[in-house]
């Protein structure tokens, strides 16, 4: 798709085209917004909360309840929602398994128990405003620990690629991330406009032919550690974009995850 040159232009224009499909059928176009791994109030982070005010775009921020500060959760915006990543970040895959922190090796009731005390501790930091939402580092976590979250106080999960339903296991509401923004395995910096985009029009579209859930809010995920200039210009120009296109709402994650109606 796309002449030679106009790579770039067509993806938006590609965009607005598929929102202009949703809105002729009358269908609203919902968007979330998830930022992974926050721990501290580092300029990065600030910069992204400040985008999120002036464009007033409700951000989640996945945070990791070990590295996290209680600085971190305090004057933040009503706008912003506050998840759960992990408990620690660190990567136990053993040799055989890719990049995870919940381990097939460790025994479940030990994942169990340290993702409640993480729970307890994000509640504590953040003085009860986080949700009881896992999402897991890598966006990786096995079916038979999905089954116990509940044990641990979890009620939502939040991973990458389109669910497959719903419910992840019961009593666990799942909301998932649709476009990554960041290059992981070409230098870690922005993937490019053109790459972006065509994320979320693949996502939009099979929601839209019935080829993946079409109830599913379509989530752009961001890692503001790794965003350089080109990033953020994406995201502003992504707001931007947005707000003008008629059928888009971006939607607050308590909206799903809590049932709650936007601050
Ligand atoms: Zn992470």
């Amino acid at each position: 798709m796309g002449g030679a040159g106009g790579g770039v232009n067509s993806a938006w224009q590609a965009l607005a085209d598929e929102c202009a499909r949703w809105h002729a059928l009358g269908r609203e176009v919902e968007f979330w917004w998830r930022d992974d791994d926050a721990t501290q109030p580092v300029p990065a982070l600030t910069r992204l909360l400040a985008l999120a005010k002036s464009a007033a775009v409700p951000v989640a921020l996945a945070v990791v309840p070990e590295a996290a500060t209680a600085v971190l959760c305090t004057g933040l915006s009503s706008a912003v929602s506050l998840l759960q990543h992990g408990v620690d970040h660190r990567n136990r895959a053993a040799t055989d398994e890719r990049k995870t922190e919940f381990s097939d090796r460790e025994p479940l009731q030990a994942a169990l128990a340290r993702l409640s005390q993480g729970r307890a501790q994000l509640q504590a930091l953040s003085a009860g405003r986080s949700l009881d939402v896992l999402v897991p580092p890598w966006n990786r976590l096995s079916p038979q620990l999905i089954a116990q979250l509940p044990r641990a106080g979890f009620s939502g999960l939040s991973r990458y690629g389109a669910r497959d339903a719903i419910s992840a296991a019961q009593g666990i509401r799942q909301l998932n991330t649709h476009v990554d923004i960041i290059a992981w395995n070409a230098g870690r910096g922005f993937v490019g406009e053109e790459a972006a985009l065509t994320q979320a029009v693949r996502h939009l579209s099979a929601r839209r032919g019935g080829l993946a859930d079409s109830s599913e809010a379509t989530g752009w995920l961001t890692h503001h550690a790794c965003h350089d200039e080109a990033a953020w210009h994406f995201l502003a120009e992504l707001f931007d974009v947005t707000r003008s296109l008629p059928a888009v709402r971006w939607i607050d994650a308590r909206e799903f995850f809590a049932g709650r109606a936007a601050a």
